[in-house]
C-alpha cells in the first residue's frame, strides 16, 4: 500500500516543493509515497471562482466558503476514501510525534491548506475534519504546516529513511528529547567530546544517553517531562491512582 497524500491548496505550485528533494523526494521518485494537490478553486461554482468571502460579523480579511471546501473534500474522499482529512489551522490541537506515526502506518492523509482568515467553522463538523496546528505561530497559509507534516510522516514510511534504527530513539518516542550529538573534531575552539563517548564502553554510553535526554527533557521541555511522568505514573499503578507520583 502506498501511503497516499492529496493536498487541498489554492497553491498547488507549492507542491512537492521541498518534498521533492532529498529522502521525500526519492521516495516520491520511488513510488514509496504519491502526491496528488488539488486546486480549492476548482470547485467554485460562480464564474469568477471565488472560495472566500467577508466573515460574518465583521471585521478584517477573508473566509473560506464552507460549500467550496465542502466540494473540494468530497472529491479527495473519492480519491483516497480510507485518508483521514485534517486541516492545518493553528486553533487545532497541535501535531505529535505520536499522531505522525499513526498517519504515518495507515493509507495517507488529504490535507486542506488555508489562506486568508482561515475556513468557515462549519466545515470541521459538516466534513468530520480533524483541526491540526504545526506549533503556536501563525503563518499565512496552510501549505508550509502541510509540507511540515507530511515530510514527518514520509521518513517513517518502509524503506524511506537510511538506517532502520534511526528512527526509534529519535526526541518524542519515549516522552523525552534526544540526547545531544558530536563528532569530530574531538576538540574544537577548546571544546570537547564528553569523556564518556570516547570510552568504547556501551553501557555506559547508553547511561549517560539516557541520563543526558532526562536532564535536558527536564530542563528545556517541562511540558513533555510532566506528561511523561503522569504517563508513567498511570502505567505503574494501572491507572487506578491519580496523585502526582513519585515526582523528580
Ligand atoms: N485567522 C487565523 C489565522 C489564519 S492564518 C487565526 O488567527 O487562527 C492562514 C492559514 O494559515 C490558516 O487557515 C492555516 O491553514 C494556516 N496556518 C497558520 N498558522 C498555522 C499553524 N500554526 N498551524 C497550522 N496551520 C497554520
Amino acid at each position: 500500500m502506498t501511503f497516499a497524500a492529496t493536498v487541498l491548496t489554492l497553491y498547488p505550485e507549492m507542491f512537492p516543493g521541498p518534498l521533492g528533494v532529498s529522502l521525500a523526494g526519492r521516495a516520491l521518485s520511488e513510488g514509496k509515497w504519491a502526491l496528488t494537490p488539488v486546486q480549492i478553486r476548482g470547485f467554485s461554482t460562480d464564474k469568477h471562482r471565488t472560495v472566500d468571502d467577508t466573515p460574518a460579523g465583521g471585521g478584517a480579511g477573508m473566509v473560506l466558503r464552507v460549500d467550496v471546501l465542502a466540494a473540494a473534500i468530497d472529491h479527495a474522499r473519492e480519491l483516497n476514501p480510507a485518508a483521514p482529512v485534517i486541516a492545518m489551522t493553528p486553533r487545532g490541537k497541535p501535531i505529535t510525534q505520536a499522531r505522525v506515526r499513526d498517519l504515518a502506518a495507515g493509507p495517507g492523509v488529504t490535507i486542506l491548506c488555508g489562506r486568508f482568515e482561515g475556513f468557515d467553522e462549519r466545515i470541521f463538523k459538516g466534513r468530520d475534519v480533524e483541526e491540526v496546528s504545526v506549533g503556536d505561530i501563525v503563518l499565512s497559509g496552510g501549505e508550509p504546516a502541510a509540507i511540515m507534516l507530511l515530510d514527518a510522516c514520509i521518513r517513517l514510511l518502509p524503506g524511506v529513511m537510511g538506517a532502520a534504527s534511526s528512527g526509534a530513539e529519535e526526541s518524542f518516542e519515549d516522552g523525552l528529547l534526544e540526547y545531544p550529538h558530536y563528532t569530530r573534531p574531538v576538540e574544537w575552539e577548546g571544546r570537547t567530546i564528553p569523556e564518556v563517548l570516547r570510552s568504547g564502553d556501551h553501557a555506559k554510553i547508553a547511561a549517560w544517553r539516557q541520563a543526558k535526554a532526562e536532564d535536558d527533557t527536564r530542563s528545556r521541555r517541562p511540558d513533555l517531562w510532566g506528561r511523561r511522568r503522569d504517563a508513567r505514573v498511570q502505567s505503574a499503578s494501572g491507572a487506578q491512582q491519580n496523585d502526582e507520583g513519585p515526582g523528580t
